[in-house]
């Protein structure tokens, strides 16, 4: 049969380099700034200019993508620059325009004074709105991510190619490769059932608790937090958990 697959899917466009003020990380760096688009596309094959849907900014430091306004910058470099270079070229006035942001990160770190309770609470906000993008770019695509490949390349590698050296009975050799051929569908679908869960784990909550740590907030705050971006409609709200949260503060970093 044939059949011609097409539509939009989203395609994220590389912009330039400038500097900004990243709140995972707690200090002005480096950003690569990226622009999604709805693209057309047949067979995966994109075509023609797609609509602008949005921003983000990756930060070169701890590579989460963040919320990015273009009008602040004054231009974008075409290549990564050391961080001063990019605060002159791009984004010249950051540290004035940041001066009561990291003045409070100062503050924070020194403990004294310590910080109005709304200033506290939305700083502990402001994290998770950081993560958002990420977690939505991420959520919204495919759950075969690179173990599920890793793992079709293997049994394929394994069944077609390696199987038949060794064993030279054909019956036996057909009987191996479907409990091969089972158990490979097996973990591919505990793969993709884990794909999310898996994400979160190694690129969100290490990042996010990280970034709380100094705030020191209570399961009672997190969970609050999270039935407001819940209430917002935010994927964070939704996909991340008190418990796992709280883990993640509890360790040192
Ligand atoms: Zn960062």
């Amino acid at each position: 049969m044939f059949v011609i697959w097409w539509g939009t899917r989203k395609v994220v466009n590389r912009q330039g380099y400038a500097a900004d003020f990243c709140p995972i990380c707690r200090e002005v760096a480096p950003m690569l700034i990226c622009n999604v688009e709805m693209a057309n596309h047949v067979y995966s094959v994109v075509y023609g200019k797609g609509e602008t849907i949005g921003h983000f900014a990756q930060c070169q430091n701890c590579r989460s993508e963040l919320p990015a306004r273009l009008n602040k910058f004054r231009t974008l470099a075409d290549a990564i620059a050391p961080l001063v270079t990019l605060v002159r070229t791009t984004n010249p006035t950051v540290y004035e325009t940041e001066k009561g942001r990291l003045e409070i990160e100062r503050m924070i770190k020194e403990g004294t004074p310590p910080l109005p309770r709304d200033v506290r609470f939305e700083l502990m906000l402001e994290k998770f709105h950081a993560v958002e993008p990420e977690i939505r770019n991420r959520l919204d695509a495919s759950r075969v991510d690179r173990p599920f490949i890793a793992t079709l390349a293997a049994y394929i590698v394994a069944a077609l190619f390696i199987l038949p050296l060794v064993i030279r009975d054909s019956m036996r050799l057909g009987q191996v490769q479907v409990y091969l051929l089972l158990g490979t569908f097996l973990f591919l679908g505990y793969l993709m059932l884990t794909a999310h869960s898996r994400f979160l784990s190694a690129s969100i909550y290490p990042k996010l608790g990280a970034a709380l740590r100094p705030l020191k907030p209570g399961p009672r705050e997190l969970d609050l937090i999270l039935r407001l971006l819940t209430q917002r409609r935010l994927m964070a709200g939704t996909a991340l958990k008190v418990k796992q949260l709280t883990g993640w503060l509890a360790r040192t970093g």
